[in-house]
């Protein structure tokens, strides 16, 4: 942890003694067993918590909805004040919470900072949207009636989150749900409590010194079994689950059996379709950054290329050569392309996979490997592999959490490509590569990708903050971010006030007493 200031940046976030177990934040939620938290980049322990126990949960929980009462007094664009002012301490600990992503997630320094920026964008556009919680008037059919609709805040809102997005998939929820109102309870994976120890130190300065209640936010620790409270619990209007389709599906049915909304952002098996009028050199950017970008950790990852069988071995012929180029190591170190997974048993399953594609018939044209010796000694580093392969594989079907990328070949029209597209159980992040204006206008249509995202000549990987951020089918169909993406932070009103002496009935009808 000296290495490349990481002791000045865990220090700078208020996480300073890591051997006693009370790097936990400023709240005192935290009661339980220690979790350790070791780094995928060098398998040094950075730091030691305490996860919740049920007890510290009814106690976040008493201040999560003890806090609501007057939050949900304030005023919106003050609420937008307070999102403004967490946004700027983020600017000012960019550098280090960028770090400590880098370090505990084990993505390239350039994406942890990029992580931390766009914390930053959402705090920006979520300020201008406290302003603009517009709601609708309508035309009643009552004379003398006026007809509207408002959105009031929910009440707690729950967070549960994966490793490979440990701080910016916290924010994407409550910076809109703070303005809209809303208190929030996170429990951050498991794999990366320091970061969400971090956020919290961070978030709670500004909180205290509005003499807000400490409420506004709170943090958990631990693993699924204190995520399973938060979706049993009643008192929690929304949870918003980020992570596997095998969690969302668990977690959806417990939510929806107590008839909470639940906001799901799942797994992806995210394709890259390329064209006979395709920009090779575009289309080898997008695609290389695409699966090896994060170690092919992003739900969003590039994992499967169609490619049109005109183009086929030139596009192979060029990936793989730029395969060659990349350089795999310490992800604090600029110099390389590729960090480490997030531990080993996420090795062990892309291990797995390699196997499987072969075993089912598939043809290795990258080898992979796990990195041993020197640098490498967390043993979470691989090689990113390519395959040539089936749609049709099991393990092509499956959404391999690492940098291996299967080749498919498609033949005839564009219409073959999405089929093969769409021919997954999951539906995030999708993207053609063309010059041609009808097979992008068609791969954009209604008949078109089933996506939640559809780039043209833009890879998967990666989104912007003002857009909705979300996926069909087994990516569980949520929504975050932005465009209209608040509205499920909030309740929505239908109100209608008669100004008159009368009380005419609806539809006609007469109730004469
Ligand atoms: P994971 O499903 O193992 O864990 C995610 C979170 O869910 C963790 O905090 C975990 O403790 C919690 N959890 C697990 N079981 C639970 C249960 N029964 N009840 C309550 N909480 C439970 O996922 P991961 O390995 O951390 O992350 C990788 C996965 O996340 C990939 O599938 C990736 O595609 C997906 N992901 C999706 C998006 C998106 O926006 N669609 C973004 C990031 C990651």
């Amino acid at each position: 942890a000296q290495q490349f200031g990481m002791t000045e940046a865990l220090a700078q976030l208020g996480i300073k003694d890591i051997n006693d177990g009370t790097s936990t934040g400023i709240q005192n939620f935290a009661n339980g067993e220690i979790l350790e938290s070791y780094s995928p980049v060098d398998g040094q322990l950075i730091g030691k918590v305490r996860m919740s126990t049920p007890a510290d949960y009814e106690t976040a929980m008493k201040a999560a909805t003890e806090a609501f009462k007057t939050f949900r007094l304030m005023p919106a664009p003050q609420r937008g004040e307070i999102v403004r002012q967490f946004g700027e301490k983020l600017r000012k600990n960019k550098e280090a919470l960028g770090k400590l992503v880098s370090y505990e997630m084990g993505k390239s320094l350039q994406e942890g900072y990029g992580e931390v920026q766009e914390m930053i964008d959402i705090c920006d556009f979520a300020v201008g949207l406290s302003r603009q919680l517009h709601g609708l008037t309508m035309h009643s059919e009552r004379p003398g009636h006026r007809m509207y609709e408002q959105y009031h805040p929910l009440g707690v809102v729950g967070i549960i989150s994966a490793f490979n997005f440990p701080v910016a998939v916290w924010s994407w929820n409550t910076a809109l749900a703070w303005i809209a109102g809303d208190v929030c309870i996170w429990k951050p994976s498991e794999k990366t409590p320091l970061c969400g120890i971090a956020c919290q130190n961070i978030i709670a300065e500004v909180i205290k010194e509005n003499n807000l209640p400490e409420g506004i936010s709170c943090l958990i620790n631990g693993d699924y079994k204190i995520g399973e409270l938060m979706t049993a619990d009643t008192r929690i209007p929304l949870v918003s689950a980020t992570g596997s389709t095998r969690m969302g599906k668990i977690v959806a049915q417990a939510v929806a059996g107590r008839l909470g909304k639940s906001l799901l952002e799942l797994g992806g098996n995210n394709a890259i379709i390329v064209t006979p009028d395709a920009d090779v050199k575009m289309t080898v950017i997008g695609a290389v950054f695409g699966a090896v970008g994060t170690a092919g950790q992003r739900c969003t990852s590039t994992r499967r290329l169609i490619i049109h069988e005109s183009m086929y071995d030139k596009v192979k012929d060029a990936i793989v050569s730029a395969y060659k180029q990349l350089r795999i190591g310490n992800p604090l170190d600029q110099n390389n392309h590729v960090g480490p997974l997030i531990d080993t048993d996420a090795v062990a399953l892309y291990q797995k996979a390699l196997e499987q594609v072969v075993a089912e018939g598939g043809k290795i044209l990258v080898e992979g490997g796990v990195l041993s010796g020197e640098g490498y000694e967390s043993g979470c580093y691989v090689k990113p592999a390519i395959a040539e392969a089936d749609n049709s594989f099991r393990i092509v079907q499956h959404e391999t959490f690492a940098p291996v990328l299967y080749l498919l070949k498609y033949s005839g029209d564009v219409e073959n490509a999405i089929a093969l597209q769409n021919g997954v159980a999951q539906g995030l992040s999708s993207a053609i590569m063309t010059n041609n204006l009808r097979e992008a206008e068609r791969f954009l249509s209604v008949a078109g990708s089933d996506c939640g995202i559809a780039n043209v000549n833009i890879g998967t990987s990666g989104a912007e903050i003002g857009g909705a951020f979300g996926g069909e089918k087994e990516t569980g169909g949520g929504r975050e971010s932005g465009s209209d993406a608040w509205k499920i932070y909030m309740r929505r009103q239908t109100n209608t006030i008669n100004y008159t002496t009368n009380l005419p009935l609806a539809q006609g009808i007469k109730f004469d007493l």
